[in-house]
């Protein structure tokens, strides 16, 4: 707010206070405002509310200089308040953190065939539930059911709300009020509360941890079913990886086991992937297709990690548990919503040509781009910051790494370039923090006391937002 030098006496401050404009003489002129007139009087009427306390307790708290109390500088102040009521909540942040899925930031980005498919689902009526060759009643789960099973070799599939939510109908489904044998080396927990265990007690099954940390051998499930097993579960350690002296037991022989034991098996892959990601130089990572083929029963995994898509829980599994699973009530409360199933939907098709989906799909182009592609934006970035001619500002180009993150590829390192910028007498956690209060917002990283822009996840868009970003925060706004 702006100040103005002021005797800060205690005199001086009843005196402040008693020619504080009331709430209802602001409402008044603000009504007479061009710009505040248009405003919805709600939410003119809490901003002034909030600036007349801010500055009331300005005068009554600090020892001044206090807030002009010109009429002109409050109605800047409730100007700039009513703007920030009334933009949106959930807004644009540029991800220069090299974090491909940052889960924080909304992990994947959608394709442009799966973004324009989300606006025509929201904006026009569709078959969502209604099938178009009898005119019966549809189902909402056949809009994908094909091309899941397509491209993951299933002979049935269903989708819900998120892989949490997968795996929690699954067990529900197939293992309630029986025992679940899990190694213990798999028992995850993959943050935001989701762990094994948890989900497994929700979901009214029991676990039977098998093993231990690092080794669990065939003979430990073999020696663990008994009458009340009702499930044989591989859960994916996709953010953690168990190395040195180390012993699991593989999916097939797992479906082997149940076989046997006449069992159902289960694998939750957490972040499902349809490609082979070592053809590219990254971790291999099972595909589903080869869970599948193993001889799951049940395959869970996630629609917005390694997938590239929304959020939401694929399933994919034999005809009959997947019947079963669509007869349980809680399918309802996990059900999948238009604008997802939409997306999901181009984003599965886009597999059909692999090498494109790896350029159209911006989870699979940015974890797998060449560094000439990172390079570009890196130097161009810095150029744009060079051409602000700004003496504070020094900006150089270093070597770094990227991060699959989402939980995925835990020890995966993706060689980048990154921009570091230092600004005289700015830290790097001012930059940081000024940045992130720009619009669009710009998320970085601090390394070794420097601010740094992974130019990995950025979009080629959004260079030139970068810079002017770093032209507002000289300009101190
Ligand atoms: C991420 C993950 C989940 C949860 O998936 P969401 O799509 O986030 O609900 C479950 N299991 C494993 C192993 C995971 O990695």
């Amino acid at each position: 707010m702006p100040r103005k030098k002021n005797d800060s006496g205690a005199n001086d401050r009843q005196a402040l206070l008693r020619g504080l404009p009331s709430v209802e003489s602001m409402l008044e002129a603000a009504a007479a405002d061009p710009e505040l007139g248009e405003i919805p009087r709600s939410v003119v009427k809490s901003a002034v509310r909030r600036i007349i306390d801010r500055v009331r307790k300005d005068i009554l708290e600090t020892d001044g200089p206090f807030s002009d109390l010109s009429t002109d500088l409050l109605f800047a102040e409730i100007k700039k308040e009513t703007a920030r009521a009334q933009a949106e909540n959930l807004t644009h942040v540029i991800n220069a953190t090299g974090v491909v899925v940052h889960t924080n930031l909304g992990r994947s980005l959608l394709s442009r065939r799966a973004i324009e498919h989300i606006a025509t689902a929201a904006g026009r009526y569709s078959n969502l539930e209604f099938n178009l060759a009898t005119g019966k009643r549809g189902l909402r789960y056949e809009i994908v059911e094909e091309i899941i099973c397509e491209m993951c070799g299933c002979e049935a599939a269903m989708v819900v709300n998120n892989n949490a939510g997968a795996v929690l109908l699954c067990l529900d489904t197939v293992a309630k009020g029986r025992e679940v044998i899990v190694s213990r080396g798999e028992l995850v927990e993959i943050g935001g509360a989701f762990r094994i265990p948890d989900v497994m007690a929700r979901s009214g099954a029991i676990l039977r941890e098998v093993g231990t940390t690092n080794r669990t051998h065939p003979k430990d499930y073999e020696s663990a079913i008994n009458e009340n097993t009702g499930l044989l579960l591989k859960v994916h350690t996709s953010n953690y990886g168990i190395v040195g002296f180390t012993a699991s037991v593989s999916l097939k022989e797992l479906v082997q086991m149940g076989n046997d034991a006449g069992l159902p098996v289960m694998e939750d892959l957490g972040s499902g992937t349809l490609v082979d990601f070592s053809r590219y130089g990254l971790t291999r990572e099972p595909t589903v297709r080869e869970s599948v083929g193993a001889g799951a029963d049940l395959v869970t995994f996630s629609g917005d990690k390694l997938l590239g898509g929304p959020q939401a829980g694929i399933i994919a599994g034999s005809r009959s548990v997947i019947d079963t699973i669509r007869k349980n009530p809680l399918t309802r409360a996990l059900r999948i919503d238009k604008l997802t199933l939409a997306a999901l939907e181009s984003t599965l098709r886009a597999y059909r040509d692999e090498p494109s989906a790896m350029k159209t799909i911006p989870t699979l182009y940015m974890l797998t781009c060449s560094m000439a592609d990172i390079e570009e934006k890196a130097a161009r970035l810095a150029n744009a910051i060079e051409h602000l001619g700004d003496n504070r500002i020094q900006c150089r180009i270093i070597e770094s790494v990227s991060r699959a993150g989402g939980g995925s590829m835990p020890l995966l390192e993706l060689p980048t370039k990154c921009v570091a910028v230092s600004i005289k007498a700015i830290s790097a956690a001012g930059i940081d923090q000024r940045l992130r209060q720009q619009r669009p917002a710009v998320a970085g990283r601090i390394e070794s006391d420097t601010f740094l822009m992974d130019l990995r996840t950025v979009l080629s868009d959004e260079i030139e937002m970068i810079s002017k970003a770093v032209s507002l925060l000289l300009s101190g706004e």
